[in-house]
């Protein structure tokens, strides 16, 4: 169905083909739907007037009726500008303008009655007002353009090419008058009724030039809602469609290996916490679908031990179960661990990454080919497709963000009919808003609680003047027999400085030390080096660990119980907390000590106080949204599902988001491929709408 609003932007009065070359290429905008849907970011009350002595520099903006009553022109060159002075009744103000100063002085009129409006700036005492807007009052009728004036990003390029908020708020009030009553309804007409929703056509046109602060409210309720329904329908209807269209495998047997685990060998009594997910993961699996869960969970909170008894479950079923880490030493630090539990038991696993010796592989090839190997624990190597299995059906993957939708789907192909089991494990919480839009498609468990017996970490924020007191502190630490990491940033943009710093950091610390072993690990350094470096604090050989965030992700040494995070105020919230898992996994009061300097921004502060005060992931989860927003969380870029959020925010807007998710449950429930009469209008939306279009067949 062609739209009226699909017609290219640079037909639309006003726009022409430079322009409409310009809107492309700042802003992407090359329709009139893109245009329409290119929403204001914020609105400024045009009803409101100020006096000129009520005027001062801390004002965002003004409005202002005055006359000039005098221009001159001053300097030269490039440095010339025109000076107009404005009066009202109660005093005076400075125009000012660098640009276009002959096209002013001809059309500004001497003594005739104008509207201000601007920005105030205080120069040498007096206030002026750059580049104002200028209208007469009779233009300001003519052009009705809602009490509200909304405004619009534009960007360095179009400013040059005088292409501002006002020219784009102008094309909007020019395109709703185009558009007027050709703006098709994209949701059911029942649903707009039931959840009394403004109609598409009027919340598009109250977006732009709203009358009042209530029906801006509607407009921006309606907006919101529609963007999240369509991305929950899409997601969902993945969902569905997997449902319906695959089977899975069933596990219904709890049998000798899960029992006699559980019995024999498992060391201690489960958490709560963990009995409840894999019963909901054994609900799952014992059905004829295909589970896909995500089982969120703080660091040290046991999901690899939930992973390994779903594996146990699967084996049991006469499946094979397959691992996959993000980096080698996270995949070997799981081998260990596994192989460990499995002690005794005959079970065979085996460990496969990218340097995994070619006859080893081939061997673990064979094993797999035959069945005869049950578990497998690898990298990215696991994808590779020699890597062939008898039986698979369980695949858990750790630390998801790394991977993405493709490549879980790749997986998915290693059995011809049938998907394997998927369970993702993350150890980063995600707020909930965000799980449902990312991980929208996986049914969410979570692990709420930490085995007993940990003690929580304690963490404090320090500068750079207590460096003596907590150099004593570590001394202290050290001789009553734990370890010590100290970590430097390592960000890119600086890597020379930071490496510098790093180096320097290490001889401080040798000579502050001399009576203790210090190891060092770094990006830069080849991996057999680091890892012997690592190898060697592991063993208890070196008491202080220097290092990058390089040991981010999983390692585990769990004798080592103080972090000192130096320039802390350099790192994201969720890459502290990240760090910080990697004490507090013994059975000693662990600490985490956040060294920064004394010029701290507002948000830097915000991120050392909340690990201050917390150690809930998911609580630091939260706040680092709001702080950042959620484009700039971990995961999101990378999941694969491009979702583009014009309007609404996952920070805020989390009951709309799970009204829309409940609403487009509901109806995917009673109609799972929408095929019903009152749901064409969905369906043709879902087909047509680019921007939140999934590779679908990346997934089937
Ligand atoms: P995660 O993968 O969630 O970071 P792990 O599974 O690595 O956590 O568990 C962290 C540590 O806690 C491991 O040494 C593990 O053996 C131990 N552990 C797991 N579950 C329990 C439990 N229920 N009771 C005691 N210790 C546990
Ligand atoms: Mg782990």
């Amino acid at each position: 169905m062609p739209v009226f609003l699909d017609q290219e932007i640079k037909f639309l009065p006003g726009v022409g083909p430079q322009r409409a070359e310009i809107l492309k290429k700042e802003l992407k905008i090359t329709t009139f739907r893109d245009l329409i849907y290119y929403y204001p970011y914020k609105y400024i009350d045009r009803t409101r007037f100020y006096k000129i002595s009520e005027i001062h520099s801390q004002m965002p903006y003004i409005q202002v009726k005055g006359v000039i009553r005098a221009m001159e022109t001053v300097g030269t060159g490039n440095k010339q500008r025109l000076n107009a002075r404005f009066y009202d009744e109660t005093g005076s103000i400075e125009l000012t303008w660098f640009r276009a100063i002959k096209w002013q002085k001809e059309n500004l009129k001497l003594n005739k009655e104008y509207i201000v409006f601007g920005k105030p700036t205080e120069f040498g005492g007096k206030i002026s007002v750059v580049h104002p807007e200028l209208e007469t009052e009779e233009e300001k009728l003519l052009q009705p353009s809602g009490l509200f004036q909304g405004y619009y990003n534009t960007t360095e390029n179009m400013k040059k090419k005088y292409l501002t908020s006002k020219t784009i708020h102008k094309m909007q009030l020019t395109l709703l008058n185009v558009v007027k009553g050709k703006i098709p309804e994209t949701l059911p007409k029942e649903l707009v009724a039931r959840l009394k929703l403004m109609s598409l056509e009027a919340a598009l046109t109250n977006i732009h030039k709203p009358e009042t602060t209530v029906e801006l409210k509607k407009a921006t309720f309606r907006l919101k809602f529609e963007e999240l329904f369509f991305i929950q329908l899409k997601i969902l209807a993945l969902k569905h469609n997997r449902n319906q269209k695959f089977k899975g495998f069933r596990f219904e047997h709890v049998g000798y290996n899960f029992n006699k685990f559980y019995s024999d060998f498992l060391p201690f009594e489960l958490t709560n916490a963990q009995k409840k997910v894999i019963k909901e993961i054994r609900r799952d699996v014992n059905q004829h679908t295909q589970m896909n869960r995500l089982l969120q969970g703080d660091v040290g909170s046991g999901k690899t031990l939930v992973a390994l008894m779903t594996m146990l479950l699967a084996m049991d079923n006469g499946f094979q179960s397959c691992l996959m880490a993000p980096t080698e030493i996270l995949a070997q630090q799981h081998f260990q661990s596994i192989s460990r539990f499995l002690n005794g038991m005959n079970i065979k696993v085996g460990l496969l990454t990218g340097s995994t010796k070619v006859s080893e592989r081939r061997e673990i090839h064979e094993a797999l080919q035959s069945g005869e190997m049950q578990i497998i624990i690898g990298t990215h190597a696991l994808i590779e497709d020699a890597v062939m299995f008898d039986k698979l059906g369980l695949v858990v993957i750790d630390e998801q963000h790394r991977f993405g939708v493709a490549q879980r789907a790749k997986l998915w192909q290693k059995n011809e009919l049938i998907p394997p089991h998927i369970l993702v494990m993350t150890a980063t919480p995600i707020p909930r808003t965000l799980a449902m839009t990312v991980y929208g498609d996986l049914d969410v468990s979570v692990i709420d609680e930490l085995p007993p017996g940990r003690k929580p970490i304690q963490t404090m924020h320090f500068y750079e003047n207590r460096r003596k007191q907590v150099n004593n502190f570590l001394k202290q630490q050290i001789d009553k027999g734990t370890q010590v990491y100290i970590v430097y940033p390592l960000i890119s943009e600086s890597e020379k400085m930071d490496l510098k710093n790093l180096e320097e950091g290490y001889r401080h610390i040798s000579e502050s030390f001399p009576e203790f072993k210090i190891s060092m690990v770094h990006g830069k350094m080849k991996p057999a080096v680091k890892e012997n470096a690592m190898q060697h604090f592991k063993n208890g050989e070196s008491q202080i660990m220097v290092a990058t965030t390089v040991i981010e992700v999983g390692v585990d040494v769990p004798n080592a119980s103080v972090m000192v995070i130096e320039s802390a105020e350099r790192f994201g919230l969720s890459q502290l907390h990240q760090l910080r898992g990697r004490v507090g996994r013994g059975a000693e009061q662990s600490y985490c000590i956040l060294m920064s300097s004394y010029k701290l921004s507002n948000e830097s502060r915000k991120r050392l106080e909340t690990m201050v005060r917390t150690n809930d992931g998911f609580e630091i989860a939260e706040v680092d949204m709001k702080l950042r927003g959620p484009g700039d969380l971990e995961g999101t870029a990378q999941s694969g599902m491009g979702f583009d959020l014009k309007i609404a925010n996952l920070g805020k807007d989390g009951e709309i988001l799970q009204m829309a998710r409940n609403v487009a449950n509901d109806i995917l429930d009673d109609d799972p491929f929408l095929q019903k009469e009152n749901n064409r209008l969905l369906l043709q939306s879902l087909l047509s709408n680019k921007e939140t279009e999934f590779d679908w067949s990346s997934i089937s």
